[in-house]
């Protein structure tokens, strides 16, 4: 998967997931408007009306107990007048059960009042009559008022469900969100930032010696590409190492012989030599000249020469030691180091190459086989620098072509 697109898709999921809750709890914040408005508009009115009627109610009950307690005519005849207005009041008439009471009170009042012109003690007759339908008078206000508030009751529930409702959604909302950030949290640490950790330590690490570090199969395609391209160039690195080292070893070498070259050999005899010279250890050079090697050229042609050259090589790779260092010197010539051997022990070594050589019959490439001689001339170099020492064997050499070749001898 491509990390843009995966990233992508988590984004928006979040907005779609966060959009849903904004629009839950708008439609709440909605609700609790609504039912503001509602109270407003409708519930404060209704209340203010059932006030009044509550009050009017309560004014009938007490001109009621007026007409009752006063003595003359005239005065109950004002308090029946406005018990008649009270009672054919709209805020009475629209509500049926206080109207159907009003009504009742009206007529049992006028009655009242009109035997009382007749006869002044009717009232106190009908008294206990009327303080039950006071009374009920009493009831009815207290229910009027009860609805009144009950109203209100209803729509401030309205608003607060939702609000409770709200708070939930925003609770449950938060808590996605938090979720939903934690998970992005652990996605991008492990889809992005330990894998990109991983890179950087294998790019720091990142050497043909050194193998390469395990990645764990990323699903994103980005990392997985940069993965790649480092295993590719790890492969290139051993492949180069490689091929270096090839190199190296051919650099060193003798084309024809196999054996090091001279630069390769006054390196290594350098290095030696001061390492014997600095322990105080014994140490030999030697140089080898194959003898009238020009003739053997002349007489079996170049081909024949080279594969002498390397059967010689042969012979001293096989008399030789694993810590001596030998190489081609040029031409014919080949030189020799010996560590821990004294020249004397060294004189034993190379008369035995030199027998080896005096004795071998060589095969030419034509099929033939020849015999040659080398002369060999030996030098102490546990005292002088590896030119000076190699100069002398060389003296040496020259000493043993003189003295008739195909020996050995000891210079200075
Ligand atoms: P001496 O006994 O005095 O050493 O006589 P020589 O003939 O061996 O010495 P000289 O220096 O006169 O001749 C060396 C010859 O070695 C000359 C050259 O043609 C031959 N030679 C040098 N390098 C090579 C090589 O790589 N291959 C072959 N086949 N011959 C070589
Ligand atoms: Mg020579
Ligand atoms: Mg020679």
């Amino acid at each position: 998967m491509h990390a843009g697109r995966a990233f992508g898709f988590l984004a928006a999921l979040f907005v779609l997931a966060f959009g849903l809750a904004v629009v839950l709890l708008a439609m709440d914040q909605q609700r609790v408007i609504d039912a503001n408005a509602h109270l407003e508009e409708q519930t404060v009115p209704e209340i203010i009306r059932y006030q009044r009627l509550a009050r009017n109610l309560e004014q009938l009950r007490q001109e009621g107990e007026r007409i009752f307690a006063v003595s003359s005519h005239a005065s109950r005849q004002q308090s029946m007048f406005v018990v008649t207005m009270i009672a054919s009041h709209p805020s009475v008439l629209e509500h049926p059960g206080a109207a159907k009471l009003a009504r009742e009170t009206e007529q049992f009042l006028g009655e009242v009042v009109r035997q009382s012109v007749r006869d002044e003690q009717r009232p106190a007759i009908h008294y206990q009559e009327w303080q039950r339908l006071a009374s009920r008078l009493g009831v009815q206000v207290d229910d009027v008022s009860i609805e009144g508030i009950n109203l209100a009751t209803s729509d401030l529930n309205v608003a607060a469900d939702a609000m409770r409702l709200a708070r939930y959604k925003l609770i449950i909302a938060l808590l996605l969100v938090g979720l939903f950030l934690l998970a992005f949290i652990v996605l991008v640490r492990r889809h992005l930032i330990q894998p990109l950790q991983r890179i950087d330590h294998a790019l720091s690490n990142l050497s043909a010696a050194s193998p390469l570090p395990d990645f764990d199969t990323s699903r994103m395609l980005e990392i997985q590409a940069v993965e790649e391209a480092i295993r590719e160039h790890h492969d290139l690195l051993i492949q180069n190492e490689q091929a270096r080292q090839v190199l190296e070893k051919l650099a060193n070498k003798d084309g024809l012989t196999g054996l090091m070259n001279r630069r390769f050999f006054m390196q290594s005899a350098e290095a030696e030599l001061q390492r014997a010279q600095r322990y105080r250890r014994p140490v030999t050079v030697a140089m080898a000249d194959l003898d009238f090697f020009k003739k053997l050229n002349d007489t079996y042609g170049h081909a024949a020469g080279d594969a002498v050259l390397c059967a010689f090589a042969d012979l001293v790779r096989d008399s030789s030691r694993q810590s001596d260092l030998v190489c081609r010197y040029g031409g014919e010539e080949f030189a020799f180091l010996f560590p821990e051997i004294s020249p004397t022990e060294a004189e034993v070594l190379a008369e035995r190459l030199r027998a080896s050589c005096a004795n071998a019959e060589i095969g030419l490439p034509d099929g033939r086989t020849v015999k040659v001689t080398v002369s060999m001339g030996l030098a102490d170099a546990s005292e002088c620098p590896i030119e000076i020492a190699l100069k002398h064997a060389d003296d040496a050499l020259y000493e043993a072509k003189r003295l008739g070749r195909n020996r050995v001898v000891l210079g200075a």
